[in-house]
């Protein structure tokens, strides 16, 4: 079992979160995407934990800044996509698409993302149901087209609506309030995407984050997921 610790980096700027996972069977730590140090290392103590890896979604500065310094601090080996070699910081272990990663007996593979970066990839741990998604899937968006093209967003965008409903999804930024007049617009107002922003309002004022959502929750109600083919989802985003 994969026991799921949400930090909250860059408050009020850029909203990012780091994620420590912990494989409760052997005890083994890893942090997803610290882009910051400092809010790490004092939750990483608050709990009594050596993290012995960072596990990276891809290079931008606002998911890899803190690599560095926790790698020195804690003696952590950095994880990343092979593409990413010369642009992860510190990076050691190199991975490629469908490559498995244990994380004691927790196991993720490796899922190949092309659109926001060339070499995103997602951590998906499927025994865990759980899916970390970085800057490609956040809730009711997706992230920047920067490195890839519409048609390898597009492609990227089927590899995670094959994956189970059931999965929760753990994404890089909290963008969902910026996100909710999009998703109702192209929802027309839909009862789901009015119940999904509720609980969102509900978890943020409490000063949670508002998911984790499932993914069969967003394929209904994020209008990227739910195009349906590669000419809407361009059309789409152009708007
Ligand atoms: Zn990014």
């Amino acid at each position: 079992m994969l026991k799921i610790d949400t930090i909250l980096c860059r408050p009020g700027t850029m909203n990012n979160y780091a994620y420590l996972l912990t494989d409760q069977t052997s005890g083994i730590s890893a942090v997803v995407d610290p882009s910051e140090p400092e809010p790490v290392i004092c939750r990483c103590r608050e709990l009594n934990i050596t993290p012995a890896y960072i596990l990276n979604t891809h290079h931008h500065f606002d998911h890899t800044d803190g690599n560095l310094e926790l790698k020195k601090y804690f003696k952590a080996q950095i994880a990343g996509h092979a593409k990413d070699a010369r642009r992860i910081p510190g990076i050691d272990i190199l991975l490629n698409d469908g490559d498995t990663f244990a994380l004691g007996d927790s196991q993720a593979r490796i899922i190949s993302v092309d659109g926001h970066t060339i070499g995103h990839i997602l951590w998906y741990f499927a025994k865990d149901k759980a899916l970390f998604t970085g800057d490609m899937l956040f809730n009711l968006c997706i992230g920047g087209l920067f490195e890839g093209t519409i048609s390898q967003m597009w492609e990227s965008i089927c590899k995670i609506n094959a994956l189970p409903d059931d999965t929760l999804f753990y994404p890089g930024h909290e963008y969902t309030r910026h996100s909710a007049r999009e998703a109702l617009l192209f929802s027309n107002h839909s009862p789901e995407v009015t119940a999904y922003l509720e609980h969102a309002r509900a978890r943020l004022e409490q000063g949670l984050p508002a998911g984790p959502y499932t993914l069969g929750e967003e394929k209904k109600c994020n209008p990227y997921l739910s195009a349906g083919n590669e000419a809407e989802f361009a059309r789409r985003l152009g708007c």
